[in-house]
């Protein structure tokens, strides 16, 4: 992939932001309750060793990731806190993680049983689970009692393969204002919990919601992702935070080019828009192939504090607005952040798109170099 430093579309992370909302979250942890920070899918989009070089001097203790070449990269680049992957690996890479130090999830007795031909070898040193109990998130782990005894006896049964370093569940709901289903999965999870011998050295259940709205349930480590980056893990559902989220990205760019457009005359593929009158029309370099989605037409960005309209089609690497008057190609342009007294957040971009702020946050393109702004010193 093609790093495009040439062009002035950049995503800019607050690393401030970023040490601020670990800290926040781990002055209201529990002694002895551990903050994993959650850098799957580059960080959320923010870049994953950045994010997790700042995570660390503000006090995460270790890294979640989504797949094992994400840990192997925190590896490769030097970080020796615990990791682990939160999605099942292939079996056959199972000696690759253990030799890497990188913990993984373990959802039935068959993966056990596929991995150990992989663990044997005697230079290995023996592979870090974490027991994933499925108490309704319907995605992986166990999802009863004996079968979870089983393998946990497998486990016990074959210390050179197995160390079982985690007990843990995720919840579907947790960012969510109606609680019922929520306490459903914490009751499944209390039973789970019962039925085993004893406790590994991490239990955990918290992901950033969970954290911030059911600090009660996080046992003593949390997963902690979105919030982390400054976003509100629910949207707009929960409005309330126990500490102010910050958010960590901005998304700039500069016009490209402006024109004064006669009335009548069309912008864009389709030719959807027609100016209704004489405009001035600016382009701004990011598209869809950069991940500013085709549906972010008739949404807006700021150029010098005013919101100026998104015209037309968006393109595979370009778009056009519509300005209030003649700006000079090279003037700054906001597509998510602060412009003057304005602002605009990943969540108004995800609302205009339909979907999560998640998503967008994921979907800048690594065409979009990753500048850090507010460096930790
Ligand atoms: C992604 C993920 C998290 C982090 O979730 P946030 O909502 O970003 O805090 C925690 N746990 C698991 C299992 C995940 O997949």
């Amino acid at each position: 992939m093609v790093t495009a430093t040439l062009r002035p579309t950049r995503v800019l992370v607050s690393e401030q932001a970023i040490y601020q909302n670990v800290q926040h979250a781990l002055a209201g942890l529990a002694d002895g309750t551990a903050l994993f920070a959650v850098v799957k899918a580059d960080g959320y989009g923010h870049g994953l060793l950045r994010v997790a070089r700042v995570a660390q001097a503000a006090g995460a203790t270790g890294f979640c990731v989504a797949i094992l070449d994400e840990a192997l990269a925190l590896r490769q680049a030097g970080f020796t806190e615990p990791i682990l992957v939160l999605g099942i690996i292939e079996p056959a890479y199972a000696g690759i993680a253990a030799a890497n130090h990188i913990a993984v999830p373990v959802g039935d007795e068959a993966w056990l049983i596929a991995a150990m031909p992989h663990l044997s070898q005697s230079t290995l040193p023996p592979l870090a689970v974490h027991v994933a109990m499925d108490t309704g998130m319907g995605r992986i782990g166990f999802r009863d009692v004996t079968a979870l005894q089983s393998a946990c006896a497998r486990m016990t049964a074959h210390p050179e393969c197995f160390d079982v370093e985690g007990l843990f569940t995720h919840f579907a709901t947790a960012d969510e204002p109606d609680p019922s289903y929520f306490q459903l999965q914490v009751g499944r999870f209390k039973a789970f919990l019962a039925a085993l011998p004893h406790k590994p050295r991490y239990v955990h259940v918290s992901n950033s919601a969970t954290s911030l709205w059911h600090a009660a349930c996080n046992g003593n480590m949390i997963r902690y992702g979105v919030a982390m980056y400054g976003l509100n893990p629910s949207g707009r559902a929960i409005p309330t935070t126990p500490y102010p989220l910050v958010p960590a990205l901005s998304l700039v760019s500069t016009l490209s080019f402006v024109k004064r457009l006669p009335a009548g005359e069309a912008v864009s593929y389709g030719a959807t828009y027609r100016a209704a009158q004489d405009e001035w029309i600016g382009t701004v370099p990011m598209g869809y192939a950069d991940g500013w989605l085709r549906r972010m037409q008739g949404f807006h960005v700021l150029v010098d504090g005013q919101f100026c309209e998104i015209v037309g089609r968006v393109c595979m690497d370009q778009f056009m607005i519509r300005l209030p008057h003649d700006y000079p190609a090279g003037t700054s342009v906001v597509l998510v952040g602060t412009s003057g007294q304005a602002t605009i957040s990943l969540q108004d971009v995800a609302d205009h798109a339909g979907t999560i702020h998640y998503e967008i946050a994921c979907d800048i393109a690594e065409r979009v170099p990753r500048v850090s702004v507010a460096p930790l010193d």
